[in-house]
């Protein structure tokens, strides 16, 4: 069996401009993935004749898999199958399978068929026709030089639909592909990036299947775990065995697994808990409410969240005592303690939980940006109020604030879990 080492080249010179991103390259690494092929490479080029072949004829040294996404429609700046072909020096001629589909297309969608549309039923001379069942460009196959070259349209609607029906399927026979890879995301909270690696740095040296990356985004760390085996089954047992080992040694902080979000597993325990939770909002502007809102099933738990941005607001709409603004300001310990106590009490709930402090980029009362108080407030004796030092970016202070927000409401839930049990 011979190793596949694939390339993608996505065609188009929107992509170069940023107009639109390169999901169909992201979307077919992924599939190809699940079969077991290495993606080595992925090339974005416009579109440009002389470019297309140079990018050709780079790949086709390195890769014997050319997956080309784009470039195959009607228009004259369409030229993908012109270029493949001189490339691999064949000529184009109409096809009458595919001049059958590229008709049938038109009667099925009621819309008339333009002597352009027509071009898209020319094949290269030797290549495999692939159908397109949801659109009007056939897609082809052809082999050039030990490489084969697949060419798909970039409309992601029928790019995908061809892969599934017929590239993928095509791919597993002729590479006599047997292998599968698996991955599981396994979700951590509480725990610094560095300080994960360091723990399981022992399991990720010593591993190699599954392998062990580790993540991090918006103020969480992951780690990715992919196994590759003959069977899904098998390379779930490989998984299996892996987080056993790692849950072993950081079990406690981990949160969730694959697309669980920290906001769904906050509701989950909400909800069996039976408790509610509302907010009093400064810097985060309503984001905390809204992590919790994207997740179907956040109205039995978040009863609502006061944005109190001014002054003014705070006082009048929240009904904190002016004097502690005047005393204290409000980036203090005294106005989160007094914002959270009055949401819980203002909305009636189990929990208030409320976020003052700099955005900046400017100093606020003296005050750095990135200086936030969350307080997470159940009652007179029982609350927990933090005072944080996020890094001085706008976005990245409101954005950990919620996360942060969140998590003391996970950690505050999961003990009670704990002691219930
Ligand atoms: P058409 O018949 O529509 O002209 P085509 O095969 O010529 O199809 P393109 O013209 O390159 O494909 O792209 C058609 C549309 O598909 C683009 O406007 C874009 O919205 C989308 N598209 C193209 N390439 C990509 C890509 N790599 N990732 C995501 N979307 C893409
Ligand atoms: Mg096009």
């Amino acid at each position: 069996m011979v190793k596949v080492k694939a390339e993608i080249i996505a065609v188009g010179t929107e992509l170069l401009l940023g107009q639109i991103a390169n999901t169909n390259a992201q979307w077919i690494s992924q599939q190809l993935a699940t079969k077991g092929i290495g993606v080595y490479y992925h090339q974005v080029v416009g579109d440009n004749r002389e470019r297309l072949l140079s990018v050709l004829a780079e790949a086709v040294k390195r890769s014997n898999l050319i997956l080309i996404s784009g470039g195959l429609g009607p228009t004259d700046d369409d030229l993908t199958r012109e270029t493949v072909a001189e490339f691999v020096g064949q000529n184009l001629s109409e096809d009458e399978e595919a001049l059958t589909q590229v008709e049938r297309y038109f009667q099925r969608t009621n819309r008339e068929m333009t002597v352009n549309n027509r071009k898209q039923a020319q094949l290269i001379t030797g290549a495999t026709l692939i159908p397109n069942k949801v659109g009007t460009a056939p897609g082809m196959i052809v082999d050039f030089q030990g490489s084969t070259i697949v060419m798909m349209p970039g409309v992601p609607s029928e790019l995908k639909n061809m892969m599934t029906a017929s590239v993928l399927p095509y791919l597993s026979d002729r590479f006599e592909l047997n292998d599968v890879i698996v991955s599981k995301m396994l979700r951590f909270i509480g725990i610094g990036e560095s300080q994960l690696e360091t723990e399981v740095k022992s399991l990720i040296e010593q591993q190699s299947n599954p392998t062990i990356a580790p993540l991090a985004s918006d103020g969480e760390v992951a780690l990715r775990l992919t196994a590759k085996a003959g069977s899904v089954a098998r390379a779930n047992q490989l998984i299996t065995a892996t987080q056993a080992e790692l849950e072993a040694l950081v079990g406690s902080y981990i949160y969730g697994y694959d697309d669980q979000s920290l906001s769904e597993v906050v509701i989950d325990l909400l909800t069996k808990q039976s408790a509610t939770v509302a907010a009093a909002e400064s810097l985060t502007g309503g984001r905390f409410a809204d992590a919790l809102v994207t997740i179907p099933g956040a109205g039995h738990v978040l009863k609502g969240s006061i944005v109190s941005y001014t002054p003014d607001a705070k006082v009048n709409v929240l009904g904190i005592d002016q004097t502690i603004i005047e005393l204290h300001g409000m980036v203090s310990e005294q106005c989160a303690l007094q914002m959270a106590k009055q949401a819980k009490e203002k909305f009636n709930t189990t929990y208030g939980i409320s976020f003052t402090g700099v955005a900046g980029p400017d100093q606020l009362e003296g005050k750095d940006p990135g200086t936030v108080y969350i307080c997470l407030y159940q009652s007179e004796d029982n609350y927990l109020l933090q005072l944080y030092h996020f890094p001085k970016n706008r976005e990245l202070v409101r954005n950990r604030s919620v996360k942060k927000g969140l998590e003391l409401l996970y950690q505050t839930l999961k003990k009670n879990e704990a002691s219930s049990s």
